[in-house]
């Protein structure tokens, strides 16, 4: 069944949903997007997916195409014209469409939201199993801080996983864990917490910042610094976390089993935590 999507104001069936070839993010990768997760029809942590995407924006000197409240009108009568009773909201801006020109032109930018239904967002099986992931060098530019659609890279880390026969990649700079190809990365051992302290080199995930407040209240140490591939490999714990696939276990690193080898327990609570927290605050 054909989607509807929304493209620069208009509500319409995706196969007659248009944007310039001369879109500066079908060009120049010169657009940045949020994925919003949907559970019973509702939006999960919708305000700070928009709070970063404001960021975003800022930080790339592109003008806002709608106001929050624009945006969230839009979310809502995309999820109910698609019926997405669990799944994602997927947004674009781009700066818009122009002549070819590495300096940015002042025309309007280019907005779209598309809907993609999930229905195995809270009983995945990858997270029953957990996931194996690799080590790959983080080879993306220096400001990963911004949510840009330059993606090339992580989907290249994703073949290599693939390859691999493993699910995704952690990525390894300067010796130490940036993150995961399309998540972040953490390790518990004991009663403590680590993931890699925020930065230019990773993404501020909407994710993170609500399982470290539920981790701290679970009253677990919570530690914001890099961590190698040796020391999660000896962790009794590693997970991801992500606006799709929330809270998910890794069991395996570079072929070595983490912990029993199987998801662990301070992984599933924080998963639970999460996904009722998120049900009850969804708008
Ligand atoms: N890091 C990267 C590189 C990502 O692409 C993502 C999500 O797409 C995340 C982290 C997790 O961010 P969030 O929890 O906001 O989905």
């Amino acid at each position: 069944m054909s989607r509807i999507v929304y493209v620069n104001g208009a509500y319409v069936p995706e196969e007659e949903a248009k944007v310039s070839v001369f879109d500066r993010g079908f060009l120049m990768a010169d657009a940045v997007y949020e994925v919003t997760s949907v559970l019973d029809g509702k939006l999960i942590d919708f305000e700070g997916h928009t709070a970063r995407l404001r960021r975003s924006l800022s930080e790339l000197e592109m003008p806002s195409p709608a106001t929050d409240e624009e945006l969230l009108a839009i979310h809502r009568e995309l999820v109910a014209r698609n019926g997405i009773h669990d799944g994602l909201v997927y947004l674009q801006v781009s700066r818009g469409a122009a002549d070819r020109d590495f300096a940015y032109p002042d025309v309007p930018p280019t907005l779209v939201l598309f809907t993609q239904e999930k229905p195995q967002l809270v009983d995945s099986p990858l997270a029953a199993r957990g996931m194996s992931v690799i080590s790959i060098p983080d080879q993306r530019w220096k400001r990963r801080d911004i949510k840009t659609t330059q993606l090339l890279y992580p989907s290249m880390g994703k073949m290599m996983a693939k390859a691999a026969g493993a699910d995704d990649a952690w990525m390894v700079e300067e010796g130490v864990v940036t993150e995961g190809t399309s998540n972040n990365a953490y390790i518990v051992t004991g009663n403590t917490l680590v993931t890699r302290q925020l930065g230019p080199e990773i993404l501020s995930g909407i994710t993170r910042t609500a399982v470290l407040r539920l981790a701290q209240e679970a009253q677990l140490r919570v530690e914001e610094r890099p961590f190698t591939i040796e020391e999660a490999q000896s962790a009794d714990e590693a997970f991801i976390t992500s606006a799709t696939t929330f809270v998910t276990p890794v069991v395996k690193i570079d072929g070595q089993g983490i912990g029993a080898g199987r998801p662990g327990p301070i992984t599933q609570r924080l998963r639970e935590l999460y996904i009722e927290e998120g049900r009850k605050a969804a708008i």
